[in-house]
Parts: structure tokens; C-alpha cells; sequence
């Protein structure tokens, strides 16, 4: 059997970057708390947890803990809020999300009605709409645009969209934009894992896709690998069954930017327990063959 892993998978950057953060911010602070969970991952939340870094959902339950901003970025109001209580404020938000924030309110300054391609329900894309003073809308593939018109229009994107969308959706607003400025505020790390998990899942026979069950670019890792094979997305290595693996010589592993390296170890190891193969027991992430 042979055992591979998408070469671009797990911690992204932003999601490495904010865990380091919450990490030494245990260190200097007796009451340390991230708002909303650090990233979509429960099993690493819970580690943090143990580490003395828990969550709240909202400013109200803060009392007196130092308070880390999550990569996502958190919306003007609430840092304002934040900032009135007086306590310490230490900000993970990705580089990356923060540019595009910043893109936004440049554009708008500009004179431009900002569109955002991205998913209005996200927490970057709330954020993000809080920072742009004038006229902002939310838009997707499936818009419809029919009674919309601009002079002019600066699109900007949700850090995770695909190229695919944004080309899409620059189709889109030619016809009904006089002006269209376009600042593409894609972060790679989505694209080259996607591009990893496709390329991985078409040489698998079945692909195991790691990772929250509430983390849509896991969702979308899934997604992409089911067109080509079997695949299974699963959260950690405890869901991993004898029956998924029987017979297989070509199994993938992939997992989104907020998976932790040791839950993709432990799903190897779970694999290599229980197919009986001879592969060596004790590895290091690296010496999984990267695809
Ligand atoms: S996906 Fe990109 S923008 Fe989002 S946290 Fe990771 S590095 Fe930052």
C-alpha cells in the first residue's frame, strides 16, 4: 500500500502565525482568551484550551483576560469596542486578511462602490464590509446583477475564493460597470491546495480529507477530491474504519489550512495500524511521500 500526501495541505501561513501567537500569548498572560474559536479546527481549539487559552463568542463574556484576534480579522465596531475596555489586545489577524481590509477603505475613498466576492455569512467577509465607509455589496457566482449598474466599481475578494469565480465574476460586472478596478486579494494557499488535492486524488484510489467539520476550505478539499475518487472527510483518525481501506494500494491524505500536523500524523498512523501493512510505525510528517 502506499500512503501519500498532497504536497500543499494543513497550516497555511495565517493559520500557523495565529496558533504561535495564541501560544506565547499563554505564556504571558495568566487569562488569555481568542474571540470566537482561533480557527475551524475543535481538536486544536481544545488543545489551546489545555494550554490556558480559551474562547468567548462575544465582547460581553470578556472580563479582564487578554483577548487574541483571530486570523479572520474581527469587524471595525468590535475592535472599537475592544478597545475601550482596557485590556491587553493581541492581533493574529492573517497579514493578509488585514491587507484586503485596508484595500477596501482605500477604494472606497476613492470613490468606488466596493464589491466583495465571498460568502456573506463568513466572518472575513463581515469583517471586512465593516471596514469600507461608503457603498459595499457582497456578491457570488450566482449574483444576480440585473438591476445594478456602476460608474465605479472595485472588486475585491474574500482572501479563500478561487481564480475560477473571480474570472466568473469579472464577466459579470464588464456589462454593467463603467469603470471596473480590480484588486485581486486572493491568498495562494487555497489555490495550491486545491490544485495539490486534485492532482493527489486522481492518481488515489481513495483520498481521506482531514480536518473541522466545520472548515469550509476542508469542505471545498472534499469537494474537489470527490470528483476524481472515493473520498472521506473526516476530523480525525478515530473515524478512520478497517472497511474504508481493505484491499486499496493507493490511499490520499489531504487536510485544510487549519488542520494541525499531528491530526494528519495520527491518521497515518491509524491507516498503517490497521491495514497490517509493514510500513514503519514511528515517521515524521515529512517522511509521508509528498505528492
Ligand atoms: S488562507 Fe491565506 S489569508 Fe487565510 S489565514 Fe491562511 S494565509 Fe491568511
Amino acid at each position: 500500500m502506499i500512503i501519500r500526501l498532497a504536497r500543499n495541505s494543513g497550516f497555511c501561513f495565517g493559520v500557523k502565525r495565529a496558533i504561535n501567537i495564541a501560544q506565547e500569548t499563554a505564556g504571558k498572560f495568566k487569562n488569555a482568551v481568542t474571540l470566537g474559536p482561533i480557527i475551524h479546527n475543535p481538536q486544536m481549539v481544545n488543545r489551546l484550551k489545555a494550554d490556558g487559552v480559551g474562547y468567548v463568542d462575544s465582547v460581553d463574556e470578556i472580563v479582564d483576560e487578554a483577548v487574541i484576534i483571530r486570523s479572520h480579522g474581527i469587524t471595525k465596531e468590535t475592535s472599537e469596542e475592544l478597545s475601550e475596555l482596557n485590556i491587553p489586545i493581541i492581533d493574529a489577524t492573517c497579514p493578509y486578511v488585514s491587507k484586503t481590509q485596508m484595500v477596501g477603505r482605500k477604494l472606497s475613498e476613492e470613490g468606488y462602490d466596493v464589491i466583495i466576492l465571498g460568502d456573506y455569512r463568513h466572518p472575513e467577509v463581515i469583517a471586512l464590509q465593516s471596514y469600507v465607509p461608503g457603498n459595499v455589496i457582497v456578491i457570488d457566482e450566482d449574483s444576480d446583477l440585473s438591476d445594478k449598474s456602476f460608474n465605479k466599481a472595485g472588486l475585491i475578494c474574500q482572501t479563500t475564493q478561487s481564480l475560477e469565480k473571480l474570472v466568473k465574476v469579472v464577466g459579470m460586472l464588464i456589462p454593467i460597470s463603467k469603470e471596473l478596478r480590480i484588486i485581486n486579494t486572493i491568498c495562494n494557499a487555497t489555490n495550491v491546495r486545491q490544485e495539490s488535492t486534485a492532482k493527489l486524488a486522481k492518481n488515489s484510489e481513495l483520498m481521506f480529507v482531514i480536518g473541522g467539520k466545520n472548515s469550509s476550505n476542508t469542505k471545498m478539499l472534499a469537494r474537489i477530491s470527490s470528483q476524481y475518487c472515493k473520498t472521506v472527510h473526516i476530523e480525525t483518525a478515530d473515524e478512520i474504519d478497517r472497511i474504508f481501506i481493505k484491499d486499496l494500494q493507493r490511499i490520499g491524505l489531504t487536510a485544510g489550512a487549519s488542520t494541525p500536523d499531528w491530526i494528519i500524523l495520527e491518521v497515518y498512523n491509524k491507516i498503517i495500524e490497521i491495514s497490517e501493512s509493514n510500513l514503519p510505525r514511528a515517521i515524521n510528517i515529512e517522511d509521508i511521500s509528498a505528492y
